[in-house]
């Protein structure tokens, strides 16, 4: 489970991200938080604003009102301030790649080609259709359910991502993940997730307010308006088609916050089983097209997602799912298609989705392209030239100073049965952290670049790495790979390896400054730290012991007093309305508040200890305690557009940035450190603030 919002590195939908302006990246913006002091940021507060009224505008406030969302954005923060700087480095390594004229075949060859062809906009005019046009002629030649099966098999990708970087959306019929398998760890299982839609959650389909509706109308204008410009006729009948079949594929899809239930999820299929659980779907033919006709068994993670849409392949007409699959195709890769394409795909899913008016430079597309398909490689370079051997030693005392307040938190529980303890401390003991970069990298010999190929490019990068995670079915796992890559400005716990990491791009000013007070740092990067370790206990990590396999590991009466904690913080969170129509989902959100709660706390005890019984000093008239509290909230400084908010909401794990701002009222420190009285909006009387580790 990953720190914060981010869009997937290793799919193609990652350029889509790019071209809808949610790429988390951007150039230069005057607009960012400001960190000119070593400490908090005191001109970004509003001290009109009372801290137990609301948190998150007390520590953020100034900068809210002084800040613009610039057009090209769906979103500015304290994330995002730091991804222009990664970004701008990367742009910079990806220079010196082309001015480099390495040998053909070396990763910084590789790096430079994928660039240029990316850029390159007259030949992607030129080209026309052309690169499209073989795999749309293979559509247009299924004639019956059997080849269709075939095609459907083919198009199957590794492209979600059910735990490390919470991925769940795919418009492939289905999606892949490989990873440690549930109920064996030591090797790799493959993992089959629900799939088929073009808009990111079923509730775009189903949802019955006037803005869905109207955006299922400019859906299907869309569709017709993509398959009219590839030269389909009759295309206002098939976007309606196409529209109709994703309806019914929408009604048997899970909800994210059932899709994030470890216990539902745990399905294991042998593929000779398929025929008889699932009928509808050729299956024999599927799995021989996606190359797992020798897969004997797979984790389906909602079986019933796989009944309904193996039924909907046999009661749907072959024509119907012919044009899904061209439409599919056509939207995936509009991209790197001529300009009409792409502007077509950000006018739907960048303005109307996002509400985004104006799509990213190109050449942030472009690294955004690069870092999708050659992160690693660029990432190696990165890590060299921005993250020093001493950034890394701090950072590394830091999360042993956390995780050891940790241990001292699950010793000093209450509630919590011995034995119980016992498997919690086991899984701190074999807790894998890495810091700053990976120990291996990701090795691309086999991924093919050519110069003048982006389309060609990008179709080999998703199939190299959806060859990647076939080849090591049944293999050994490596328990030390990464998921994220040095330059991504996140962090993320991997819950079947037990381990996590926290890239060199997040290990800096504002999160992490060797020269701020303890206090800040703790506050800062600590709770960030913090919450990456406490997911291993939250509501899906509890899951999984200390081996990473799903075994109970609690007795009864613990279960018991976790499972009504985490429903009163989900309770919590279910009242918190960013819109008057739309509330945060406490369910779906509960993993991620679990972090938030158990992580400041923990960064909070470090901090303590940290200070070895001494007063923290004052600083810019805020005590030691404050000025935590204070870092906590100024991590989550952001400002968003309302559409991409209401995204956010509906298909992401994490509650928008105020609600974690605001978990500070369930910590009992906070009530001194600010004079927190009765009546003030955010205070909770003791017994309701929920406190879980
Ligand atoms: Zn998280």
């Amino acid at each position: 489970m990953r720190l914060t919002l981010n869009f997937p590195h290793r799919a193609l939908v990652c350029v889509a991200s790019a071209l809808l302006g949610l790429a988390p990246f951007a150039a230069q913006s005057q607009d960012a938080p400001k960190q000119d002091t070593h400490g908090i940021a005191v001109a970004n507060m509003d001290p009109s604003v009372k801290p137990g009224d609301d948190f998150y505008e007390y520590s953020n406030g100034g900068w809210i009102q002084g800040t613009e969302i610039p057009p090209d954005r769906g979103r500015i923060g304290v994330f995002s301030t730091l991804d222009d700087l990664s970004n701008k480095r990367t742009a910079g390594l990806i220079e010196e790649a082309v001015k480099a004229n390495a040998p053909a075949g070396s990763p910084t060859r590789k790096i430079a080609d994928l660039y240029n062809s990316y850029m390159d906009e007259a030949a992607i005019e030129t080209k026309g259709l052309a690169p499209l046009r073989p795999h749309l002629e293979a559509i247009a030649a299924i004639h019956d359910k059997h080849e269709l099966a075939r095609a459907l098999g083919e198009s199957l990708r590794s492209d979600v991502d059910a735990l490390n970087n919470t991925n769940f959306h795919t418009a492939n019929l289905f999606g892949l993940w490989v990873a440690p398998g549930f109920n064996e760890s030591e090797h790799y299982a493959a993992y089959l997730l629900q799939g088929g839609l073009q808009m990111p959650d079923r509730e775009y389909y189903l949802g019955d307010s006037q803005r869905m509706r109207d955006i299922r109308t400019k859906y299907q204008a869309h569709i017709s308006a993509m398959l009219k410009l590839a030269g389909f006729p009759d295309t206002d009948t098939r976007a309606q088609h196409i529209l109709e079949l994703e309806h019914a594929i929408a009604e048997k899809h899970l909800s994210l916050a059932e899709n994030e239930d470890i216990q539902k999820a745990n399905n294991p299929w042998k593929q000779a089983d398929f025929a008889a659980k699932a009928p509808g779907l050729d299956w024999a033919e599927y799995f021989r097209g996606a190359g797992l006709g020798s897969q004997a068994s797979f984790i389906v993670w909602q079986p019933s997602a796989f009944v309904g849409e193996s039924a909907l392949v046999a009661s749907t007409g072959l024509d119907t799912w012919k044009d899904w699959l061209a439409f599919h195709l056509i939207d995936a890769y509009a991209g790197v298609l001529p300009k009409g394409f792409a502007e077509g795909r950000f006018a739907f899913f960048g303005k109307t989705l996002s509400g985004t008016p104006e799509q990213r430079p190109r050449w942030q597309r472009g690294v955004a392209v690069v870092n999708g398909r050659l992160g690693d490689a660029v990432g190696q370079i990165y890590a060299q030239r921005y993250f020093s051997p001493e950034a890394k030693a701090q950072a590394e005392a830091l999360v042993a100073n956390i995780i050891a307040a940790f241990r001292k938190r699950i010793d000093a529980l209450p509630w919590m049965n011995p034995a119980t303890k016992a498997e919690a401390q086991a899984k701190l003991t074999t807790l894998y952290v890495g810091i700053g970069y990976p120990e291996t990298w990701h090795d691309y010999t086999a991924y093919q670049v050519k110069p003048d190929d982006i389309f060609g490019n990008l179709w080999r990068g998703s199939l190299f790495d959806y060859h990647h995670d076939v080849a090591r079915l049944g293999h050994p796992i490596d328990r030390k790979e990464w998921s994220m890559h040095p330059q991504t400005v996140n962090a993320v716990n991997l819950p079947l390896q037990n381990a996590l990491s926290f890239p060199a791009a997040i290990l800096q000013p504002p999160f992490f400054d060797p020269l701020a007070p303890a206090a800040v740092n703790y506050g800062a990067i600590g709770s960030v730290i913090g919450h990456e370790i406490s997911h291993t206990f939250d509501s899906e990590g509890s899951a999984f012991d200390s081996k990473g396999r799903v075994r109970d590991w609690w007795t009864p009466e613990d279960f018991a007093h976790f499972k009504a904690a985490t429903a009163r913080l989900a309770a919590q969170y279910d009242t918190y309305k960013p819109f008057p129509d739309l509330s945060v989902n406490g369910k779906q959100t509960l993993g991620e508040n679990i972090a938030d709660n158990a992580g400041i706390s923990a960064a909070y005890d470090g901090y303590h200890a940290s200070l070895a019984g001494k007063t923290a000093p004052m600083l810019d008239g805020f005590s030691g305690d404050q000025q935590f509290f204070i870092a906590f909230g100024q991590n989550w400084s952001s400002k968003t557009r309302e559409n991409t908010l209401r995204q956010q909401v509906m298909t992401d794990p994490h509650a928008p940035n105020e609600f974690r701002a605001d978990m500070v009222r369930n910590i009992d420190a906070w009530y001194p450190a600010f004079n927190i009285q009765p009546g003030e909006k955010l205070y909770l009387a003791p017994a309701d603030r929920v406190l879980i580790w």
